[in-house]
């Protein structure tokens, strides 16, 4: 096998370049979704800005589709490109701190663990993706939800200023030393615009110590345990946050012999501020039971960003679909815990994220994210290990989600949904700001160069079809 060489062909690059047979090749080109199985003519591992902008000017001056990987958990799989070449942003993760004034800048390859890392040692966080290997970059173009967001607001309520490189390999900075509008665009527009190389956020203290955790209850009493998680947190506080959840209790030894394997139902539960006073607050959801598994103590946020690690391996084949509802009334319930009863595969999950808070509360017009106020965001996460099974577990998922569609709003979280066309990726944005996204990727990417993602295509591309 040969060894990795430096692309002589890319002026200016400095970083290790990897075509198909160079050692660490195939490991460079895999990502989390494990259906996915592309081969770059080149992946481009950027040491900075630099980089980019060599790596960016000679694949347009190429013609070569241009994939852009950030943590590479996009379920698509837009982080990998056949033939082309992948911009790999993964060594330019450098976390940088600022206490005086509670700022934090990363690098557009930096992954939450990196980050939370980063901002935990000085009690400060920026509400962060739920798996410490998800991409910074990436989860907050999307808006980025995670188990802070009804205290602090979704991920880009907290971006303040990002630098891009442009399709014409030109570093732009976006925010109010900056382009405002594309601050706005890049809060939820996804990754249209350019590659992100730096983002600064606002940081928040959150505790070193956190009330949270998980309840696991057999799956039989699924419509309870949502419908009383429900009831709750329609008069909770900001500082509750959480998710029900319907999944298979695991093999672990924290779960009792007798419910490992089987489906359940579950509630991620968190408080953010002090941990008495969270132990207060949740005392309702905990003492409702009995549950079979009640692990809901203090613990460090860092810990409670780790819990869901173990259970979302990388590798594994994924089909995801998502949906904003207009509600949880105990007829769709009924919907998902029937679906769930019967789930074909044991590291499926079904995540319904509670909505209200600081998100619902920033203007909508204040970022490009289309839905703000949706008081529930369910995930349907197909996850199975053989390709033999793929189209099983594709039929369940579909059909669940169709099923439970008399409910959705509409709206699409793009982070959480795969390729399901041109008109959903309209519709999560709506009329007004999909055509200010238009004319935002009109003026930095006319040619459509920034293509595989959830797409905004430029007006010209839309006449040629590119
Ligand atoms: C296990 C798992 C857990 C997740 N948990 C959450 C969660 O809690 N909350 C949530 O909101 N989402 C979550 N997601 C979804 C995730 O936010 C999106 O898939 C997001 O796109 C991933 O970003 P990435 O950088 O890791 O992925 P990639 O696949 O590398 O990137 C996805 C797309 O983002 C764009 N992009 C990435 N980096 C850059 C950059 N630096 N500059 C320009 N464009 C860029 C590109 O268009 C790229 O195609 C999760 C996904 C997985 C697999």
């Amino acid at each position: 096998m040969a060894a990795p060489t430096l692309h002589r062909d890319i002026e200016g690059f400095r970083g290790e370049v990897l075509r198909p047979g160079d050692a660490g090749y195939d490991d460079a080109r895999r990502i989390f979704n494990g259906m996915v199985d592309r081969s770059p003519a080149v992946i481009a591992r950027c040491t900075g800005t630099d980089d980019v902008v060599a790596a960016v000017r000679h694949a347009v001056a190429a013609g070569m589709p241009l994939a852009v990987h950030g943590g590479g958990h996009g379920v698509v799989g837009h982080a990998v490109c056949e033939g082309g070449l992948m911009l790999d942003l993964r060594p330019m993760n450098r976390v940088e701190v600022r206490v005086s004034d509670r700022t934090v800048s990363c690098g557009g390859g930096t992954n939450w663990g990196q980050f939370d890392a980063a901002t935990q040692e000085h009690g400060l966080a920026v509400t962060g993706g739920r798996v410490p290997s998800t991409g910074v970059a990436g989860l907050t173009l999307g808006s980025g939800s995670g188990w802070l967001e009804r205290k602090l607001g979704f991920t880009c309520d907290s971006l303040l200023a990002a630098e891009v490189v442009t399709a014409a390999g030109e570093v732009v900075t976006a925010g109010t030393d900056g382009d405002e509008e594309l601050l706005w665009g890049l809060r939820g527009g996804g990754g249209n615009f350019g590659v992100v190389t730096r983002l600064d956020f606002r940081a928040h203290p959150v505790e070193p110590l956190l009330h949270a955790g998980l309840l696991l209850y057999p799956h039989e009493a699924a419509a309870e345990v949502i419908g009383h998680f429900r009831d709750f947190m329609a008069g909770a506080p900001d500082e509750v946050g959480g998710a029900a959840t319907l999944i298979t209790a695991p093999a672990a030894p924290f779960v009792p012999e007798a419910a490992r394997g089987r489906p359940a139902v579950g509630m991620v539960v968190l408080y953010v501020g002090d941990p008495d006073e969270g132990a207060r607050v949740l005392r309702p959801l905990v003492e409702f039971g009995p549950p079979a598994v009640a692990m809901v103590q203090p613990m460090p946020y860092s810990a409670l960003q780790r819990l869901l690690e173990a259970g979302n391996p990388p590798g594994l084949r994924n089909w995801w679909t998502a949906d904003f509802l207009t509600g949880l009334p105990d007829e769709l319930v009924d919907v998902l815990a029937e679906h769930t009863a019967r789930v074909p595969s044991p590291t499926t999950q079904v995540a319904i994220i509670a909505g209200g808070g600081a998100p619902a509360r920033v203007p909508d017009e204040a970022t490009a994210l289309g839905t703000r106020t949706a008081p529930w965001n369910v995930h349907f996460l197909s996850i199975w290990a053989d390709a033999d099974d793929d189209e099983r577990n594709i039929a369940w998922t579909r059909a669940l989600s169709a099923a439970a569609k008399p409910w959705a709003t509409g709206g699409a979280y793009l982070n959480f949904i795969g390729d399901e066309g041109h008109d959903r990726v309209r519709a999560a944005f709506g009329p007004e700001k999909y055509a200010r996204l238009v004319a935002l990727k009109d003026r930095y990417d006319p040619d459509n160069v920034f293509c595989l993602n959830q797409n905004v295509p430029p007006s010209r591309s839309v006449a040629t079809g590119r």
